[in-house]
């Protein structure tokens, strides 16, 4: 058996041209949609994966204000610059982009994020929300491994579906978002005892970890769907996922590419998303 390549390229063109269409609309309407970027960290990988919002957003003809505050801003400016954002009726959507300054969290900081505005669900009012079954915007990454699921028509209602990983960006949302489709979800981390007996009794394994190569063939059973989140970056200027491609591919039924897989979806749902609070700022 050989893993059909579960590609996140298509998707994502298609959910960028519905964005572009509707994006258009709004801007005909006098709404130019804006999406903030709040960056205080000289991380070169984010970076990277800011300047690539950036180039996706103008692509679909929203506009991408990247604020930069300096690697050593305080928590006070942080909080401070995106309760200025969240009242500015020019702006849409926020991210706060990581990593933050030694002393500032994630978690603390996004409260500051207007809830309608909060289109990478990085606000704990989100997170509460969407674990309640209330609309909120789940964080784009763990909105994407839905996404990408669907998309190729795999059955979630039943099934065992094993998420490695519990953070708040990806392992929690992920795991509500499938619990709502019905699925049986089972969360790992770096305490479960025995991984892999845990996850090759899994149709459907999401990994949201981390490690380069983590998950092989062990942990996989024969046909399951794995779903790789992971962004690891290599020596030589690449990415390599949490799912070791040569030791999974001969053993798992399919398998999502890094690069070329959830990344390219995570950022389409973003733009989605900005929209989407253009749209119904109060969602
Ligand atoms: P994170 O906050 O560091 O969380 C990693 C999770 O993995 C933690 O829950 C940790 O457990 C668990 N873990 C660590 N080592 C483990 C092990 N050996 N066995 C089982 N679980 C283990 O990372 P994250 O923000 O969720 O990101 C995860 C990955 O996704 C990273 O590679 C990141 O770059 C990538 N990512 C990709 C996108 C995208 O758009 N494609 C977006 C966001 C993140 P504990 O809780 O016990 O520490």
């Amino acid at each position: 058996m050989t893993a059909t390549m579960l590609s996140g390229k298509d998707l994502a063109a298609a959910i960028r041209t519905e964005t572009a269409t509707r994006a258009a609309a709004l801007a005909e309407a006098g709404t130019p949609v804006t999406l903030a970027v709040v960056v205080a960290t000289a991380d070169e990988s984010s970076a990277w994966y800011v300047r690539s919002i950036a180039k996706a957003a103008e692509k679909v003809g929203i506009t991408c204000d990247i604020v930069r505050l300096g690697a050593d801003a305080t928590p006070d400016a942080i909080r401070a610059t995106l309760a200025g954002l969240s009242a500015d009726d020019a702006v849409h959507g926020i991210i706060l982009q990581t990593p933050l300054p030694a002393g500032a969290a994630l978690e603390d900081l996004a409260g500051a994020i207007a809830f309608g505005k909060d289109v990478d669900g990085a606000n704990p009012l989100s997170l509460g929300r969407l674990a309640a079954g209330l609309p909120a915007f789940a964080p784009a990454t763990a909105e994407a491994v839905v996404t990408i699921l669907d998309h190729y028509g795999i059955e979630l209602t039943g099934r065992h579906v094993a998420v490695v990983g519990r953070s708040t960006v990806v392992g929690k949302p992920v795991a509500h978002l499938l619990l709502d489709r019905h699925a049986t979800v089972t969360i790992c981390h770096s305490r479960t005892k025995d991984l892999a007996a845990i996850t090759s009794t899994a149709d459907v394994i999401v990994a949201a970890v981390g490690r380069a190569g983590l998950i092989t063939a062990e942990h996989i059973a024969p046909g399951a769907v794995v779903i790789d989140v992971g962004t690891n970056p290599t020596p030589d200027g690449g990415l390599a996922g949490d799912v070791d491609p040569e030791s999974a591919t001969p053993t798992a039924g399919a398998l999502t590419p890094v690069p070329g897989g959830v990344g390219p979806v995570t950022t389409a749902l973003l733009l989605s998303h900005t929209v989407q609070a253009a749209t119904s700022p109060n969602t």
